[in-house]
């Protein structure tokens, strides 16, 4: 079977296709090839970072910033990470990756830094293997060490389903990060299943909802619901929290009106090159918002 061939042919070597036969699906081909391309990319330094930028309702003003990974593929042009971090993931790839992506991610940000513009947060998605490798701490040392950003202007967004996967673990490494300085935010919040007795043992800055509740938050009334009770939810239990996938006036102001912290979508800006936050960073605080008082 396709397994077993695509086995048999990683024993003779990476970039080795002896074994294909016509009875190797085709599927099963694709991946086997998506794998020796990805071992290549890093070599390669066919990944690249796009930025985009977390924004602050009250005061306008970017506060973060989250790296978004990009693949340049030899033939294929740029790919979307939906389309290979499954795949890095499944073999173990994405430990190097993500190691890449954490020293890029803290050097542009020390660099931002470096040019006089004012300082956000350099966001970097952690997946569940990363997560679970047991030297993740000394990798996010060791990325912010060699860069020489300081602790506090890095944040790591995880996912519900990583933190469920093992709580007692997650917790554990969590707080070695908040130790250090780091901070932590709960990526796509609402889509796993998340304890709600655990989450407020959780060493997380920020509640991050995801885009699937934001997308009709202006006409629906149960996507409403969700979102104004996740914000009351992140406010008591002191964390901030940040709407993802914003892409219109209508949700801007709904988050307004109930107290939402932040937002990050395509309305204010898609992913885009660290050249172009550099530009964002320079130019005066975005629109007039309103402020508004806070609820105890
Ligand atoms: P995510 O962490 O939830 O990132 C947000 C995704 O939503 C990004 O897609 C972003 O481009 C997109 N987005 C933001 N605002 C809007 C909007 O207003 N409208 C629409 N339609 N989309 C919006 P992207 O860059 O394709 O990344 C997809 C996912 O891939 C990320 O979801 C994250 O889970 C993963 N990913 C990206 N970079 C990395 C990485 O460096 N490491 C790991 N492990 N995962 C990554
Ligand atoms: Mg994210
Ligand atoms: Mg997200
Ligand atoms: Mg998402």
């Amino acid at each position: 079977n396709a397994d077993a061939a695509m086995y048999r042919a990683k024993e003779f070597g990476r970039d080795n296709f002896q074994f294909y036969t016509p009875e190797f699906n085709s599927r099963a081909h694709e991946k086997f090839v998506l794998q020796g391309e990805l071992r290549n990319a890093l070599v390669r330094s066919e990944f690249s970072l796009l930025y985009q930028p977390q924004v602050d309702l009250r005061s306008g003003r970017v506060i973060a910033v989250e790296a978004l990974i990009r693949w340049t593929h030899p033939t294929q042009g740029v790919v979307a990470p939906m389309t290979f971090i499954p795949t890095a993931e499944e073999t173990g790839l994405i430990v190097a990756i993500g190691d890449w992506v954490l020293h890029e991610a803290c050097r542009q940000n020390k660099a931002w830094q470096d040019a006089g513009l004012p300082r956000v947060t350099i966001c970097v998605n952690v997946s569940a293997r990363q997560f679970r490798e047991r030297n993740l701490v000394s990798r996010v040392v060791n990325a912010l060490r060699d860069s020489g950003l300081e602790a506090r202007h890095l944040e790591l967004e995880v996912t519900e389903s990583l933190i469920m996967q093992d709580i007692e673990l997650a917790v554990a490494t969590m707080n070695e990060l908040q130790e250090l300085g780091v901070q932590i935010s709960i990526d796509d919040f609402g889509t796993g299943y998340s304890s709600l007795s655990a989450l407020k043992t959780f060493p997380v800055a920020r509640l991050k909802i995801d885009k699937s509740f934001i997308d009709n938050v202006a006409d629906d009334e149960n996507d409403q619901a969700v979102v104004s009770a996740v914000i009351s939810l992140g406010q008591k239990l002191n964390m901030r929290v940040i709407a993802e996938g914003v892409e219109t006036e209508d949700q801007v102001a709904f988050l307004l009106k109930n107290n939402c912290d932040e937002m990050q979508g395509y309305h204010y800006s898609k992913p885009v090159s660290a050249q172009a936050i550099g530009k964002l960073l320079k130019a005066a605080a975005w629109p007039p918002v309103h402020p508004r008082p806070r609820q105890q």
